[in-house]
């Protein structure tokens, strides 16, 4: 489907609106323009978004689409888009559905052929990204790991040996346990952790997980933390390397696979050699 934002004329159009990360004044010409001119604005919490249209005084309706009504309201938006309304949804800061309430929305959107089209600004985690010094390409963009520790690091595991920077989102009061985990997981890599981004207090702080770990921080905050290296660990036996993932929850041939990359050996030679070992050991 070939849907043209300004061109094509089916109902009305679902802006997705940046709006800032903290200083009130990173937003752009355009969001508030549009903020101004929709029949209506969609926020995740209509106090916290009170005052920056007030700010910018935009007296435009405002209702809430937020994680606990999304499911009711969704079909009710897109009936308005249909109907011709042009609505903006924004979220509490940066981009709207990045770690936010938004993605539903812009699913059935897409499916009904309505109009979506993205006014760009700020997002916490790019912007930490390329200002953390940490290689911004490629990345992996993860945001919130799970609450949980046991689920965090079933979560990390997926994530260890992945080559991307990787991007996390994370509350205060969960950050050390979730810097512990990485490092037990994904071992004391080099990371940055950027906090309240924009404001009078952000910060940067780099060095490996540990160190990041030792001090209390407050705030919102980024996690940057740099991605699988093969000089980051001592690469040792490619069998037990291989023996290392199929525990980390690999398929036997995937783990053979990426291993063969990791040491840059014959897949198939591999292969014989693997399957020699685990005979030797019995297995
Ligand atoms: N939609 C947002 C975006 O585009 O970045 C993210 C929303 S998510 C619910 C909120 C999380 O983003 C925070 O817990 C924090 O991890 C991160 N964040 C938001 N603003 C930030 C800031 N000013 N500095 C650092 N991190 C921030």
């Amino acid at each position: 489907m070939r849907t043209r934002s300004f061109k094509d004329e089916n109902g009305g159009i679902l802006y997705l609106v940046a709006t800032p990360i903290g200083n009130l004044s990173d937003i752009t010409l355009r969001a508030i323009e549009i903020l101004k001119s929709v029949d209506k604005i969609y926020a995740e919490d209509t106090r916290t978004s009170g005052v920056l249209l007030q700010h910018y005084d935009i007296k435009t309706k405002v209702e809430s689409y937020h994680n606990f009504n999304q499911e009711e309201k969704t079909e009710s938006v897109i009936d308005e888009i249909r109907g011709g309304m042009n609505i903006a949804l924004i979220s509490d800061a940066g981009l709207p559905v990045i770690s936010d309430p938004g993605y539903k929305i812009v699913y059935r959107a897409r499916q009904e052929g309505l109009r979506v089209s993205t006014i760009p600004g700020a997002s916490a985690g790019i912007s930490a990204l390329i200002a953390s010094g940490i290689a911004p390409m490629p990345y992996t963009f993860y945001g919130f790991l799970d609450a949980k520790t046991t689920k965090r690091k079933e979560e990390l595991k997926e994530l260890k040996y992945l080559k991307s920077t990787l991007i996390f989102y994370e509350a205060p009061h969960r950050i050390h346990e979730t810097l512990s985990d990485m490092e037990e997981v994904l071992g004391d890599r080099y990371c940055c952790l950027a906090r309240e981004l924009t404001k009078t207090f952000e910060e940067f702080i780099t060095g490996s997980i540990s160190e990041v770990n030792k001090e209390e921080y407050k705030g919102e905050m980024v996690v940057i933390v740099s991605g699988y290296k093969e000089e980051d660990t001592t690469l040792g036996d490619p069998n037990q390397k291989i023996d290392e993932m199929i525990s980390l929850g690999y398929k036997p041939n995937d783990a053979i696979k990426e291993v063969a990359k990791m040491f840059n050996l014959d897949r198939k030679e591999l292969y014989k050699n693997y399957t020699l070992y685990k005979n030797n050991k019995g297995e």
